[in-house]
Order: structure tokens, then C-alpha cells, then sequence
């Protein structure tokens, strides 16, 4: 048995499918002489369609962000027009028989160990540039031979791979895919977040797991304990598959509180909303019990998007996401990216320290008119439902105030051109920088209401990153300091009678949320997955109850304290929780 971090609830038993060799395991084959020739038109017809993806980028990228920005794919697409690379990949398929995807590698491998010899940062730069072009002939070959399937997996498998980033996990069928085990991540990172959102149970910080697992290996894991076993005996396995059928009968059971109300037994209501990443997650949230979408992290629709998408694609993507979203209730978040989410129109700048650099919230002012473009369609969206428009990664008054007079002015653009749109629509701040919660009170003049995300700013605030598993210890949100600020950021909003919602995955988890709702908060925001966890807490909880709670909570000196007592509470209140909550 291996043990990881636990990060997204369930129990699965299934062949592995590794994805580390995904890149490198497309099967050779030869080709009789009758067929050389069509492969290297395929070959070609590859090469053009991807010239053609990339025309289509970078006419977009030049319109929305700007010229320079579009450079790097002028390059790729140059790469593809290079007669000296497509001669010699033509060469080996005519001379060696070889299918049009293996001669590409064969050559790819063949520059790399060229410029390995030249330790030039340069030159493993255009490397790079070289591997990711290479890399999109090699998935349009493939739809080429499989139409319908990328992978085609016969029955659903657990994903084995070193890390999933944001952009791979948004576009997961969970059709194919029973669970997921990664290497690297810890249970705020953002593939994490994903799984939970859809329900696949996931373990990351398995270390070393690539080396003793292949492809068709019968795995069990359990995403609420972190466990995973390769090639289990008979009797591992057939306990792994009881214990998923209960998983899923009892998380069956539990969705059907979705039409009750989040009401503590002394009448206390708690607003219990979701945090989607795209529309089949405000679908989801309906179904799930949630009354209000509390976050749409908008960043996926870039991420999963083959080129910038503009502002009619943007305010048609929006709405779709408010008509789907219950009671059209939804706050929507400006563009995100930055730390472990990339797009490559926003620059491929390297930086020591991604997660405190140009991410976020900074990118606005290098990327005027890209932002603006965003905030245009927001602000037209909201007519469409309940809207609000809300910022991320806010460290400072300023950036606030620079913040709405970028909206004022949109909004008067909009005005000029005679477009409708929601002239009243809230603005909202995010605190997830320390700093901004120490000056919560100066901020809170400025908007109209804030939203806690927990997941950076227990990241910012122990100086641990929330995606590495080894100081995943660091990021746990029953941290005393953690918990402190929080009581803080919550009492200053009810000072100054703003609302308050906490959107971080700690929301979701049923101790965080005990203490929580004993702090005073009365709206959370979770992913789809655990709304009917929290609401039969919240049914189960006389709000007397639970301020004992936090007021013990937050007089105790040590995580381990915090978690240990918090854990008892909730089995005290719920004795079943343990069978759908993780064990952190
Ligand atoms: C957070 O930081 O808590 C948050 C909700 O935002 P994200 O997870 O997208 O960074
Ligand atoms: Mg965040």
C-alpha cells in the first residue's frame, strides 16, 4: 500500500493507465510501398491544418493582446514551414517506412540531441518551441486516425501521471477516467480542485508511482484516505470494490437533500453555493442542492480554448454558464491565470516564483484592452441573471481603486456605443493575500462585498505551496493562524454589514465548515461534490452549538489540536461522515 495526499473523495478499482507514456508510447509501424506516398500527404495535410490553427491564433492574439505577444506562434508556425525539418521527416517515412507520427519524433529527437550538446538557454528554448509544435502535428495526426476517440480506452481507467496541469484536467472525460493519481499536487492545487468538481477520486503526492505501476495494472485507491494499492490481492480488491459501492450508494442517499434548505435545527439559514469551472459544472450545482453559483473561475474557458476567445464568445459563454446556474445566481471572477495556469498568448516569460509573480489580477494592467475586453462581456452577461463581478488576488487599496475606474470607464464605453448592459452590477474583491485581510476594514469601504479564497491565502500566509505534497502539512486549513485571520476578515465584514462568502475548498470540508459557521459566516462556496455534505451538517448543527465550537477553536495553540477536536465534533454531530469526508 502507498499512502498520498488525500485529495478528492471516492473509492475506485481499475486498470492504470500511465500517462507518462501517452507522449512516448505511440506504436511504431511500417507501411508497404503503396502507402508511402499518402502518408506523406497526410503527413502534409497535418502540417497544414495546424498552420492553419495557428493563423487563427495569431490573428487573434495580435487583435485582443497585441503583436509582440503574438510572436512566439509567428515562430511555431515558421517552424512549420522549415523545408530543411519537413524534408528530412518526408525522408525517413519514403526511406524507412516509418508512420508519419514516429518520423516526426524520430527527427524531434534527433535536433534534441543536437542542441544537447550546445548548453545554450536559447536554443533550448526554440527546443521547446519545437516540441510543442511537433506535439500539436502529432494530435492532428492522430484525430486522423481516430475521429472519434483520442484515447481509446475500453473501459474506464485511473489516470497515472507525474502532475495534471489545469488545462489537461479541464478537458478529463469522466466517462473514461475512475480515478486519478498524480506524483506530485496537494489538495488545494488546482487539478485537484477539478477532480473534486467531478467527482473523480483522486490521490496525489504519490511519489516514485510511475516507476512501479504500467499501463493495464489493477489499482485500488481510496481518495479519502490517500491510499493506493497496485496489483492488490483478492482480498484488497474485493474490500476496495464494497467499499466503493457503499461510497456511492451513501453519496447517493445524501443528494437527496437537494430540494431542503441549509437550515441549522435553531432556524439558522447558511447559503450554500457552488464554484464551477464551466457550464456542465452550473448544471451540476442545481442538481446538487447549491442555490447560487459563488464562483466561476472564467480562466478554463481560456484554458480549453484553442485560441483567445473574443467578446462575443466570452458574453455567450457567460451567459450560458447564468442560465444554467441556479436561480441564475452567479459571481464571476476576471481571468486567474498566472502560478500553475498558462496560456501561451500571455507571454511564456519563466519567473522564480510563479505563484507571487505576474499572475492574476497583475496581468490587467500590461494587458489593457485584453482585460477590458473580459470586464465588456461581464458586464453584458449580467443582464442575463443575478450577476456579480468579482477580482482575484487583490494585495492593496490601489489596485482596487485603479480597479473601478477601469469598470467605470468600460462601462461608459459601452454607454457611448449604446450597448446594454448591467449598469448596477456588485463588485467584489477576493481575499487571498494576507495583506488584503489585515486591511480588510479600508476595502471594505470600497466594495460591495468579498469572498475568502482560502486555498492562496493559506499558501501566502504560511509560506507553503498549496500544490507541493511535502509541506502539504503547512497548507492544512485547521492552521490556528489561518483560522484566526479568518474570524477576523468575518467579523469586520459584519461591521460593516458586507457580505461575506468563503469560496476556498475548506468549505467543503465538513470540519472547516463546523468552525466556520460557528464564526459568524453564513455564506460558502464549494465545489458541486460536496454541497449535500455540508447542507446535512448544517441540518444537523444548532448554531449554538457550533459558536462553542469555534470560540474553543480558535483558543487552541496547534493544528494538530484544531484538527484532532474538530474531527470529534463532527463525528459527534454526524457518526456517518466519515464514509464521504477525507481524512487530512
Ligand atoms: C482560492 O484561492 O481559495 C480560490 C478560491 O481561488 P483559486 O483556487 O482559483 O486560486
Ligand atoms: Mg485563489
Amino acid at each position: 500500500m502507498k499512502k498520498g495526499v488525500p485529495v478528492s473523495p471516492g473509492v475506485a478499482v481499475a486498470h492504470a493507465y500511465c500517462v507518462d507514456e501517452v507522449i512516448t508510447s505511440h506504436e511504431p509501424y511500417t507501411l508497404d510501398d503503396a502507402h508511402l506516398s499518402a502518408e506523406v500527404s497526410r503527413f502534409e495535410r497535418a502540417c497544414a491544418a495546424v498552420i492553419r490553427e495557428l493563423d487563427d491564433t495569431i490573428a487573434r492574439v495580435t487583435k485582443q493582446i497585441g503583436d509582440e505577444e503574438a510572436a512566439i506562434f509567428r515562430a511555431h508556425r515558421q517552424l512549420l514551414r522549415d523545408p530543411t525539418l519537413l524534408n528530412k521527416v518526408k525522408a525517413r517515412i519514403c526511406e524507412k517506412k516509418l508512420d508519419a507520427a514516429s518520423s516526426l519524433r524520430e527527427t524531434l529527437e534527433e535536433y534534441a540531441a543536437l542542441f544537447r550538446q550546445i548548453p545554450d538557454e536559447y536554443l533550448q528554448e526554440r527546443l521547446a518551441d519545437l516540441r510543442d509544435v511537433v506535439g500539436r502535428v502529432v494530435v492532428q495526426l492522430s484525430r486522423d486516425e481516430q475521429p472519434e476517440k483520442p484515447l481509446a480506452f475500453q473501459e474506464p481507467v485511473i489516470l497515472i501521471a507525474p502532475e495534471i496541469f489545469p488545462s489537461q484536467a479541464a478537458l478529463i472525460d469522466k466517462r473514461w477516467i475512475a480515478g486519478i493519481i498524480t506524483e506530485t499536487g496537494a489538495a488545494t492545487g488546482h487539478a485537484a480542485i477539478l477532480a473534486r468538481a467531478l467527482g473523480i477520486p483522486a490521490v496525489s503526492g504519490v511519489r516514485g508511482i510511475l516507476r512501479e505501476v504500467k499501463t493495464g495494472d489493477l489499482v485500488a485507491l481510496d481518495g479519502r484516505e490517500g491510499h493506493v494499492y497496485i496489483n492488490p490481492s483478492t482480498e484488497v480488491e474485493s474490500a476496495y470494490r464494497k467499499l466503493a459501492r457503499e461510497y456511492v450508494d451513501f453519496s447517493h442517499r445524501l443528494i437527496e437533500n437537494h430540494e431542503q434548505e441549509a437550515i441549522s435545527p435553531d432556524g439558522v439559514r447558511v447559503e450554500l453555493l457552488a464554484n464551477v469551472s464551466g457550464v456542465a459544472d452550473a448544471q451540476m450545482a442545481g442538481q446538487a442542492g447549491a442555490t447560487g453559483v459563488g464562483l466561476y473561475r472564467t480562466e478554463y474557458l481560456f484554458l480549453t480554448h484553442p485560441s483567445v476567445p473574443d467578446e462575443e464568445e466570452q458574453l455567450a459563454a457567460y451567459r450560458e454558464v447564468i442560465e444554467a446556474a441556479p436561480n441564475k445566481l452567479v459571481t464571476i471572477r476576471t481571468l486567474d491565470l498566472g502560478g500553475d495556469k498558462h496560456v501561451t498568448y500571455l507571454g511564456t516569460r519563466k519567473e522564480a516564483n510563479p505563484f507571487m509573480g505576474f499572475r492574476s489580477i497583475r496581468l490587467a494592467s500590461a494587458y489593457p484592452e485584453f482585460f477590458q475586453a473580459q470586464l465588456r462581456a461581464i458586464l453584458r452577461a449580467g443582464r442575463y441573471g443575478q450577476v456579480s463581478l468579482m477580482f482575484p488576488m487583490i494585495s492593496q487599496l490601489e489596485e482596487v481603486q485603479r480597479i473601478k475606474r477601469v469598470v467605470h470607464r468600460t462601462k461608459m464605453s459601452l454607454q457611448r456605443s449604446g450597448i446594454p448592459f448591467a449598469e448596477n452590477i456588485p463588485l467584489g474583491i477576493m481575499i487571498e493575500v494576507p495583506a488584503a485581510a489585515l486591511c480588510i476594514d479600508e476595502l471594505l469601504e470600497e466594495v460591495d462585498f468579498v469572498s475568502i479564497g482560502s486555498n492562496d491565502l493559506i499558501q501566502y500566509l504560511m509560506a507553503a505551496d498549496r500544490d507541493n505534497p511535502q509541506v502539504a502539512h503547512l497548507c492544512e486549513p485547521f492552521s490556528p493562524a489561518l483560522l484566526r485571520l479568518l474570524a477576523r476578515v468575518i467579523r469586520a465584514c459584519q461591521e460593516h454589514q458586507k457580505p461575506v462568502t468563503l469560496c476556498g475548498e475548506m468549505a467543503g470540508w465538513p470540519r472547516c465548515a463546523l468552525a466556520l459557521f460557528g464564526m459568524g459566516l453564513r455564506r460558502l462556496s464549494m465545489s458541486c461534490a460536496a454541497v449535500p455534505m455540508i447542507k446535512e451538517l448544517v441540518r444537523r448543527t444548532p448554531l449554538t452549538q457550533a459558536e462553542e465550537i469555534a470560540r474553543r477553536v480558535l483558543t487552541m495553540p496547534t493544528t494538530g489540536e484544531i484538527r484532532g477536536y474538530l474531527t470529534r465534533k463532527v463525528q459527534e454531530i454526524w457518526p456517518n461522515v466519515a464514509l464521504v469526508d477525507m481524512r487530512h
